[in-house]
């Protein structure tokens, strides 16, 4: 009799999981339990489907419900949410339009993401208040923008700075926090002529870059008439029934919509019920096959702690790439080919408006010396291309290594758009993964030509001022 592999989650990891499986086992059973109505869709391009760069949320979808089920012979039941999982019975229990049913199964992934946080402040739930984690997210506010342009007021040529025409939808608006979510939303609203507040309760923006990235990046913002506040918490959003002002400790900015970008939580309640242990990150615990404690049941994507490469330690960085990778490894493994899902660097990329930047490994010196390193980060700018090219720009490379071993253990790089920071950082991703030092990085034998870059890249000149 054929074996049964059960998915609850069908996104990046869930689906990615559940094509492997019945690819390298067509034997297989493959069951997928998703509680809303898309499947495999892409939420890194949210951002640009507000802002009208993507005309549709269908373009977001890489196979559709129909493809899975006609084309790759999985068993896809979308609008049914599992509520619980029996591992003694190896069973689970889905609810869908109010009728429950029990699925066995002999492999177990646990594919259920991450939520949006909602800070506990008050008027989180006023209307007018947005998160964006999932695709109906999405769809409301390209509706909200939808709405604001096409109100009369929003189109007058003389709408103040302070937005004097408060009317519905056609006034400021704030962006809760300046992670990557807020500072892509910062754009799309802006691309639509809102007027875009943008409030950030540490002193910086994109944290886990390099100083040097986050200033680039919050100084960019300002040029582009993002009203940019750091060190500014955000300690209530007021209003009588639709929010009207954002509150922080010393300011009360008037906004008709607010955007709440303040980070995303694994959703672990269905693997703590069934007795499945987290780590330290709050992230469902698992080895390197995505195994969680209890056998033949699997977590990956942004449920999921992984193993740092850098520390060794487990880690929670919810990304699409890891999500994808571990879902594909936990596939293969069930599908009888047992599968290391790998390490992660944390290797992260964010367009601001014209600007591009990316991160990878380690850059926080308490972080790094928590782990057994004796951090010294160099920052340095260099041309993007040839001097005497017509169109060059700079690319700014922090890199951060070990004193002693002169090991890499992070980069964060940034450059105008199109000027190489996301590209070159593929590098220096490679050489974390090798445990490469500054001294392996200043000779590694990179192309060359003038209109990409100079001939030493500026990945090699910081090398070369940290060796
Ligand atoms: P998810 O995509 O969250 O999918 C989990 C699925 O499980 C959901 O469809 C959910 O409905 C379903 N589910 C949950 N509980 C149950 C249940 N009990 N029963 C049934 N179904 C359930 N990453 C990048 O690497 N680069 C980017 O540029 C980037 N940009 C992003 C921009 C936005 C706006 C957002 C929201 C995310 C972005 N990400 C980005 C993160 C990336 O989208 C995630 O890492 C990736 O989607 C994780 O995939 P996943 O399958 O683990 O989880």
């Amino acid at each position: 009799m054929s074996e049964t592999f059960v998915i609850v989650g069908g996104d990046a990891a869930g689906m990615s999981a559940a094509s492997k499986a019945k690819r390298e086992d067509p034997d297989l059973e493959v069951v997928v339990f998703e509680k809303g109505e898309w499947v495999s869709y892409g939420a890194c391009g949210l951002p640009y489907y507000v802002k009208g760069e993507i005309q549709s949320l269908e373009d977001l979808v890489s196979v559709t419900p129909e493809e899975f089920r006609e084309e790759r012979d999985i068993d896809l039941r979308t609008g049914h949410e599992v509520t619980e999982i029996d591992p003694d019975a190896k069973t689970v229990t889905a609810v869908s339009e109010g009728s429950t049913l029990e699925q066995a199964y002999d492999y177990l992934l646990i594919a259920t993401g991450a939520a949006a946080v909602t800070p506990p402040i008050d008027g989180v739930d006023l209307e007018g208040v947005y998160t964006l984690g999932s695709m109906s997210d999405g769809k409301e506010l390209r509706e909200y923008v939808a709405r604001a342009r096409s109100n009369e007021s929003f189109q007058q040529p003389d709408r103040g700075p302070a937005c004097q025409y408060l009317e519905d939808c056609s006034g400021p608006v704030g962006i809760v926090g300046g992670g990557y979510i807020g500072i892509e939303m910062a754009e799309a609203l802006a691309a639509n002529d809102f007027e875009v507040h943008l409030f950030q309760r540490g002193e910086r923006v994109l944290n886990g870059f390099s100083e040097a990235t986050s200033e680039a990046v919050a100084e960019h913002l300002r040029e582009q008439d993002v009203a940019l506040s750091v060190g500014s918490e955000v300690v209530e959003v007021a209003g009588s029934e639709r929010v009207e002002e954002v509150v922080t400790e010393d300011d009360r900015v008037p906004v008709e919509m607010v955007l709440l970008g303040t980070g995303v939580r694994p959703r672990t309640n269905l693997a703590k019920d069934a007795g499945l242990e987290c780590g330290e990150t709050g992230a469902i615990a698992t080895d390197a096959y995505c195994e969680t404690t209890v056998s033949d049941v699997y977590a990956a994507g942004d449920c999921a702690e992984a193993t740092h490469t850098v520390t060794g330690e487990p880690a929670y960085v919810p990304l699409a790439l890891t999500a994808n990778r571990h879902g594909r490894a936990v596939g293969q493994t069930v599908a009888g080919r047992p599968t290391d899902g790998g390490d992660i660097t944390g290797t992260a990329a964010v367009k601001a408006f014209d600007l591009e930047a990316a991160r990878t490994g380690i850059l926080d010196h308490e972080r790094a010396t928590e782990a057994g390193f004796d951090p010294i980060t160099k920052t340095i700018n260099a041309n993007s291309r040839a001097g005497y090219y017509p169109e060059d720009g700079t690319v700014t490379v922090t890199l951060t290594a070990d004193l002693e071993t002169g090991r890499v253990i992070g980069a964060s790089l940034v450059s105008e758009y199109g000027e190489g920071a996301v590209h070159r950082s593929h590098a220096l991703v490679a050489t974390l993964e090798e445990d490469a030092t500054v001294f392996d990085l200043e000779n590694y034998d990179l192309a060359y030509a003038p209109p990409f870059n100079t001939t030493w890249d500026p990945v090699l000149v910081a090398a070369k001022v940290l060796a």
